[in-house]
């Protein structure tokens, strides 16, 4: 089996995002950028179906600018075997990175895509699911548990109230939730070994794809700083302040 995983380079989890001051975006000047943490989960899941022999090869793609490859390259530290970068300096939109996705796809014929179930820059979590509907696929979103068996993946999916089960014919397209796996760290000797394996950069043109956005950012602006607390005295003082004074939410 062929494993594809979708690779988004995002600004680190741990950096306090800035706004630019004329509220176009958010600034990306010499901030720290990683994997998308849904993403380790995909790739993570993908080298543990390699290394239980469920999966012969594991191929991580990006679409963005020049510097993904630092992204690719961790991949294949973790493990993957070969990496493809969509080299692109225009703003990616889902939209555009399922059709950009969509074209791997054929080319590649993996019988499993996973992709994590949203990025944490934009939120969008849409990208999965335009490119299961363009592709033409099966897809289980929000996957805490997956299991091939006999050309057949079963998904445990989080659901609002509990979990659901369900089973997809291969090829499919999966997204991660969090407890899916503890993504592991890529080792030193790994790190020097996946700089020599293959990475190939293709342009959207070279897939035939339009990228042009569709939606226009009108501004991003800092969500309303909080209103200081107030200290009670006592006990009897809060339970009045919250029958006289909270906010029905
Ligand atoms: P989103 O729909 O933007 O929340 O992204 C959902 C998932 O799609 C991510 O977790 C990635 O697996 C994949 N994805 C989104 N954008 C990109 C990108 N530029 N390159 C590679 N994968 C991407």
């Amino acid at each position: 089996m062929k494993v594809l995983v979708a690779v988004k380079r995002v600004i680190d989890y741990n950096v306090r995002v800035r706004v630019k001051p004329d509220a176009s975006g958010v600034d990306l000047n010499a901030v720290k950028m990683s994997m998308n943490p849904f993403d380790e989960i995909a790739l993570e899941e993908a080298v543990r179906m390699k290394e239980a022999g469920t999966a012969k090869e594991v191929v991580v793609v990006s679409c963005g600018v020049s510097q993904c490859q630092e992204t690719l390259r961790t991949a294949l530290a973790i493990g993957a075997d070969r990496a493809i970068l969509i080299e692109t300096d225009v703003e990616l939109q889902p939209l555009a990175v399922a059709k950009l996705l969509k074209a791997v796809v054929d080319r590649e014929a993996p019988e499993l895509i996973i992709l994590g179930k949203q990025a944490i820059d934009d939120d969008c979590n849409q990208t999965g699911q335009m490119l299961a509907s363009l592709a033409d696929l099966p897809q289980a979103t929000f996957a805490s548990k997956i299991e091939i068996d006999n050309g057949e993946a079963c998904v445990t999916r989080e659901i609002d109230g509990g979990m659901e089960t369900l089973k997809l014919v291969l090829p499919a397209v999966i997204t991660t939730d969090l407890r899916l796996n503890q993504p592991r760290y890529a080792s030193l000797p790994n790190i020097m070994k996946a700089k020599k394996k293959p990475l190939d950069v293709l342009t959207p043109g070279d897939l035939d794809v339009d990228i042009s956005p569709r939606l226009k950012t009108l501004a991003v602006t800092e969500p309303a700083g909080r209103k200081a607390g107030v200290i009670v005295p006592d006990v009897a003082t809060l339970i009045e302040k919250l029958k006289n004074e909270a906010r029905v939410i």
